[in-house]
């Protein structure tokens, strides 16, 4: 029969340097914080994530004796300043679309699992930090994140994997709980732009910059334009301010050929004019919450992070996007883009916007001459 030690070889063989274990037990604290946030999560069902049955793994495996966690860090590389500048990290090596890395790493450790028979299952809705915390893998950070105590100098770069399974292990020690240090003047919470984060370990994600990039509905409130900043998808501000996270950021890490291999697909200009073809071969199979359905949102993504740029360079695409698009959510963000660059140079690029713009455009373009004209 194989042992705790041989499945902890196998983890670190198929290259995930901290492997913890858990029973199978339900999730229930997890259960009752989701029945408090049922307006916070309602968008979950839409997209398909069924965070509720994911709280007891015995729907998802009927056998479930144990939860085994891999710890996967995403952040062993480094990344392209072009790219961790506009997406969060976590999703600049995503293979979930791909399969060509993680993918076939979970896969080579479920096979040493199936040759030693046990059966086993990988949910998407399973609560895989709180797994975490309960294998005794380390804890939460009052951003809502989970930082591991082990790997990544204690950061929270983690993305830890519950693998349930149908045998039976003496599980870890929970280290449940957040374990932030009481001279961090909760440092998190007061950068987050959008005001997500409540201050008692709860994120309302619906205002989160990563829910909006992806899931905002309409055009992005006149308010929020500036705090989103440079974000297209996701953001990572709580963790890069994070006190916990220095020993790692200030680590010399190589850097990600794979990531460098894509960035110039990722130029902001490109994703401006792109159309479906370019996103659906270039864009979605990394970045895919969102299909081409949504390529306004991306659009309209990206002329704010131009005009808060504040690079009268993105002028001309601005107007020539202007020009191309019909989606008037599309057009008045690029209106409110060149108004936020600014000066002369955003003045006499509105100047060559076609006229006969109406409604919800026009009020943007008039907007953005005025803050030009300075009045
Ligand atoms: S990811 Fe960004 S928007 Fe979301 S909670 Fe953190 S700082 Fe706020
Ligand atoms: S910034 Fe401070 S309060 Fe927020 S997670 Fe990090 S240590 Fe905790």
């Amino acid at each position: 029969m194989v042992q705790k030690k041989d499945i902890i070889k196998a983890a670190k063989e198929a290259g995930f340097e901290d492997v913890g274990f858990t029973t199978a037990r339900p999730f229930e604290d997890h259960a009752k914080l989701l029945a408090t946030m049922e307006d916070e999560y309602a968008w979950t069902n839409d997209v398909g994530l069924d965070l509720h049955n994911g709280v007891d793994p015995r729907t998802i495996l009927p056998e479930a004796k144990t939860i085994i966690v891999l710890m996967e860090t995403y952040f062993l590389k480094s990344y392209p300043k072009t790219m961790e500048s506009h997406f969060g990290r976590c999703y600049l090596d995503d293979d979930r679309v791909t399969k060509d890395g993680l993918y076939l790493r979970i896969k080579k450790f479920r096979s040493f699992l199936r040759d030693n028979g046990i059966d086993s299952k990988v949910p998407f809705n399973l609560p895989h930090r709180v797994a975490a915390a309960r294998a005794g893998m380390g804890g939460f950070g009052k951003n809502c994140l989970f930082y591991s105590n082990k790997v990544v100098r204690g950061g929270s770069w983690t993305l830890p994997i519950a693998v349930v399974i149908d045998k039976e292990f003496t599980p870890g020690t929970p280290t449940i709980g957040i374990n932030c240090p009481d001279w961090c003047k909760n440092t998190c919470i007061a950068a987050c732009p959008t005001r997500a984060l409540k201050g008692n370990g709860r994120i309302d994600p619906r205002k989160c910059i990563s829910y909006l990039t992806y899931f905002g509905e309409g055009i992005t409130p006149k308010e929020l334009r500036e705090p989103m900043g440079l974000y297209i998808y996701g953001c990572d501000r709580c963790q890069n301010v994070c006190p916990r996270n220095q020993p790692w950021l200030a680590k010399e890490l190589p850097i990600n050929d794979k990531v460098v291999a894509k960035a110039k697909d990722f130029d902001l200009c490109l994703l401006l004019h792109m159309d479906k073809n370019y996103f659906n071969a270039k864009i979605w199979p990394h970045m895919f919450y969102m299909s081409d359905k949504n390529l306004w949102r991306w659009k309209m993504n990206v002329a704010r992070v131009m005009g808060n740029s504040l690079d009268p360079f993105y002028l001309p695409d601005l107007v020539r996007a202007f020009n191309e698009n019909s989606d008037e959510r599309v057009k008045a963000m690029i209106a409110w883009a060149m108004g936020h660059i600014g000066g002369e140079y955003g003045l006499s690029a509105l100047k060559k916007i076609k006229p006969g713009a109406t409604g919800l455009v026009k009020e943007e373009l008039e907007d953005a001459m005025k803050v030009c004209a300075g009045i």
